[in-house]
């Protein structure tokens, strides 16, 4: 099971090289980054725990990696989550078909979720994880990440370097700057406002040096736009990688606009997601074929 040492790849853009950490090619069952956030889990014993608990949306990757982490360890995992779709539970791929699979419990709660989760008591039997994986616990695989990139570049020779990622919440982009404090860590934001990464930020640890956020107004989260389609086709094209179709479009349509700025090597870093994106090629479909 590859959980470390993912390679790097390059390709020319606008006559420069751009590289690419592949964490896509990482255990497909822990799909990319949060491969890196459940390290600390896979890398240590729970003889207490025959539990997992987690709670969020039915497209998630989190929740999928979270069902091979439970399988793995042979414990039972139980999803919360708002009513999911009727398109999303009769899907036969993506992240909740195989979730089920590895035998993830689905428990629809009617209200709030937070609200819900908030009032859940957790016994000693039980590990919770929150939703987007938003603890401390991430630092452990993320700094293992960052080992990596170091060595990386210095056997290529890279003293400086600009990491790019697209951020959900933002905890894989704080940690890495953490870990790298030689080089400039850039983001943006897919999730929510700029100021939401910031407020994430700020709940992790305040204390930490932040990311540099390429802002993007442009772009609601997981929603497909034709110009999004059009840049990762593009990508896709000149890379020759497969990029998720969640964060990876805003990702590189946002970078692109950024690109002449900077003017260090860019390391791009795939966060792999691919299971999503039999779901969201549906949507962009239909997206597609309703625009002119
Ligand atoms: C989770 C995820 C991210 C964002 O990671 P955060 O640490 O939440 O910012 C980016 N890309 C993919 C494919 C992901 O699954």
């Amino acid at each position: 099971m590859l959980l470390h040492s993912s390679p790097v790849d390059s390709f020319r853009l606008a006559g420069r090289e751009i590289y690419v950490k592949r964490d896509d090619l990482l255990h497909h069952e822990f799909s990319g980054n949060k491969a890196r956030k459940l390290k600390y889990f896979l890398a240590h014993d729970f003889p207490a725990i025959d539990t997992l608990i987690s709670y969020g949306g039915t497209q998630s990757n989190l929740m999928y990696s979270l069902s091979a982490l439970a399988k793995l360890k042979h414990w039972q995992f139980i999803y919360y989550t708002n009513q999911p779709s009727q398109m999303a539970l009769t899907q036969s791929s993506g992240n909740l078909a195989e979730a089920l699979a590895n035998g993830m419990e689905l428990k629809t709660v009617p209200n709030t979720l937070t609200d819900f989760v908030n009032q859940l008591t957790i016994t000693e039997n039980q590990l919770f994880v929150p939703q987007g994986g938003a603890d401390e616990f991430a630092a452990y695989g993320v700094r293992e990440l960052a080992a990596e990139i170091r060595a990386w570049a210095q056997s290529v020779n890279l003293a400086e370097l600009a990491i790019y990622l697209p951020s959900g919440t933002g905890v894989t982009a704080l940690y890495l700057q953490h870990f790298l404090p030689e080089y400039v860590v850039y983001t943006t934001n897919c999730v929510g406002s700029a100021e939401y990464l910031v407020k994430q930020w700020n709940q992790l640890d305040a204390s930490l040096k932040r990311p540099i956020i390429l802002e993007n107004s442009s772009y609601r989260f997981a929603t497909p736009h034709t110009k999004l389609w059009q840049t990762i086709q593009f990508i896709q094209y000149e890379s020759n990688i497969l990029f998720d179709l969640v964060y990876d479009p805003v990702g590189w349509e946002i970078l692109l606009i950024h690109l002449d700025s900077i003017l260090t090597p860019i390391l791009y870093l795939h966060c792999g997601g691919l299971l999503g994106n039999s779901s969201m090629s549906q949507r962009y479909n239909y997206t597609l074929a309703n625009s002119n």
